[in-house]
């Protein structure tokens, strides 16, 4: 059942721990069919070196397992509320990311302080408020707070990050890292400028104008990188 989706959400969650992104069990991808409204996503705590397409769980958008003899990941509920409330997210991520994880522990958004923000994320990436792990709770928080960005951190807690794709959505959890180490460096030798709105909106409105809407842009190494260099 839908194996080309399962192929490809088993190999995007293999690009958490190649990014760094994750450490252990922690941290986990989904995908949606959305033909038959059903969602990919990755076992309960299992270890990314063995993972394979086959142990990938298939979910109902109200959390029935469908297909697959391990549990689905502890984050299942929130990748669920998100679906169901976004109708445009085809996948889901969620990471505890250290450098974004530490703006999550101090529940600071991350400001535009860098073109590579302005243009992945078109604003300062958002931080929604503390929120219980298991239920719906989190999930509600995040569709409270997320507004059109592509990423939210969850205040003490981590990131999670949506798009039309999975692949999407794992390119916005490597982003947010990137984009949020560079500034916690920036913070500890000084006071960085803010990027002016109205230079943001261009700087975004570009970005999304030129390289959105080219089908090469997620076959690889295809795309420029984000921003000026
Ligand atoms: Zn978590």
């Amino acid at each position: 059942m839908l194996e080309g989706l399962r192929e490809q959400v088993w190999e995007l969650n293999l690009e958490l721990p190649k990014h760094g992104l994750v450490a252990w069990t922690s941290g986990n991808v989904s995908g949606r069919d959305f033909e038959s409204a059903l969602v990919v996503i990755k076992p309960s705590g299992a270890a990314y070196e063995e993972l394979t397409p086959r142990d990938l769980v298939v979910v109902d958008l109200d959390g029935r397992v469908v297909e697959g003899d391990l549990k689905p990941s502890v984050d299942t509920a929130t990748h669920l509320y998100i679906y169901r409330h976004r109708p445009d997210v085809g996948g889901v991520v969620h990471t505890h990311s250290p450098y974004a994880t530490s703006f999550a522990a101090l529940g600071r958004p991350i400001p535009v302080y860098l073109t590579a923000i302005a243009d992945e994320f078109g604003g300062p990436i958002p931080v929604g408020a503390y929120a219980r792990i298991g239920g719906e709770e989190i999930g509600r928080e995040i569709i409270r707070s997320i507004g059109e960005s592509p990423a939210i951190l969850m205040k003490n807690h981590g990131v999670f990050t949506v798009g039309p794709t999975p692949e999407a959505a794992v390119k916005a959890a490597v982003m947010v890292e990137d984009a949020a180490k560079t500034v916690h460096l920036a913070l500890l030798v000084g006071k960085p400028d803010l990027i002016p709105d109205e230079e943001v909106a261009r700087a975004h409105r570009r970005y999304v104008e030129k390289y959105g809407q080219d089908p090469s842009r997620d076959e690889g190494g295809s795309h420029p990188p984000a921003g000026d260099m």
